[in-house]
């Protein structure tokens, strides 16, 4: 049995090897790949590596604390994990370590199940973390012409902004900031683990909701809950929402397909995990 799995910590909460099976067992591959989940420490992710292929691991997911730690460790990198500087899937195959980035691509597909396209379009994101450089990158490729970055921290926003200076605009976590922002976006993006299931803390202000365009979208990447108090206001408001179980689907889908090196159906196999998921 070739293995697959995640490595985290934590990792326990992962859905990852649900969605994985899922689709393994969907195209009759149960019998040659089991995608499991194990939990390895920030400090152990080198050890892990060294250890993975002895075992039997043909590839595996990195959530935190690994996605940043397994660039330099990898023989080949795509484009996408070079240009944000984290891998979240790697093969091991002949030859070495392929390290992907799918969680950019995996939201730029949840959006198109929405209608929603990137060309001509200016987008805010709040937070400047992993997820939201991922997304940044992701958006601005795919032809997104304004994407501001808004973070408490604004020095990290700034350091994300210099990455593309003409298209992504640094901002901090002001009010004004957030409403002058929101009035110029078709889609905002919550990338902060503000209402994460599990997770302290709340927007203290929503009023850039009210700021935002008749018609626009409100993402969140948190989909658990599947309903965070962000979206909640959103759509009381008449806004159009989504939750980022879509984005974890489609970075699975992409990934299923760097492990076992076969294009899938994916709308198909998004539907069957819906289906699956919730
Ligand atoms: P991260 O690198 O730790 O970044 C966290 C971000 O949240 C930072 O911008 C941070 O701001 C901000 N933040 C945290 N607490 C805050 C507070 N109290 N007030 C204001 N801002 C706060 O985490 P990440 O990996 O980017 O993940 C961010 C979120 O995206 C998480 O909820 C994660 O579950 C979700 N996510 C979803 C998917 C998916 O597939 N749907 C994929 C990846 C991530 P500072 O810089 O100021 O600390």
């Amino acid at each position: 049995m070739k293995k697959l799995c995640v490595i985290g910590d934590p990792v326990a909460h992962s859905q990852s090897p649900l969605i994985h099976n899922t689709m393994l067992k969907a195209l009759g591959l149960d019998g040659e790949y089991h995608y499991g989940r194990e939990r390895v420490a920030g400090s152990d992710t080198a050890l892990f590596l060294g250890r993975a292929r002895a075992e039997g691991c043909v590839g595996f997911n990195a959530t935190m604390p690994h996605k940043e730690n397994l660039l330099p460790h990898m023989d080949f990198t795509d484009v996408d994990a070079l240009r944000c500087g984290s891998v979240n899937t790697v093969c091991m195959r002949e030859g070495g370590c392929y390290g992907y980035n799918t969680d950019g691509r995996g939201l730029v597909a949840a959006l198109g199940e929405e209608g929603l396209t990137l060309p001509g379009r200016h987008v805010t994101l709040l937070g400047a973390g992993g997820a939201a450089k991922s997304v940044a990158l992701k958006l601005t490729q795919q032809g997104a012409v304004r994407v501001n970055v808004c973070n408490r921290t604004p020095e990290r926003a700034e350091h994300l902004c210099r990455l593309e200076k003409g298209t992504l605009r640094p901002g901090d976590f002001s009010t004004d900031t957030l409403c002058r922002r929101a009035a110029e976006s078709f889609l905002l993006v919550n990338c902060t683990s503000l209402g994460m299931e599990g997770t302290a803390g709340q927007f203290e202000d929503f009023s850039f909701l009210e700021a935002l365009p008749a018609g626009a979208t409100v993402c969140d990447l948190i989909y658990a809950p599947a309903e965070t108090e962000l979206l909640r206001r959103a759509r009381a408001l008449g806004h159009h929402t989504m939750n980022g179980l879509g984005m974890l689907l489609w970075q699975a889908i992409y990934a299923l397909e760097f492990f076992i090196n076969q294009k899938l159906d994916g709308p198909a196999m998004a539907a069957l995990l819906r289906k699956t998921l919730t």
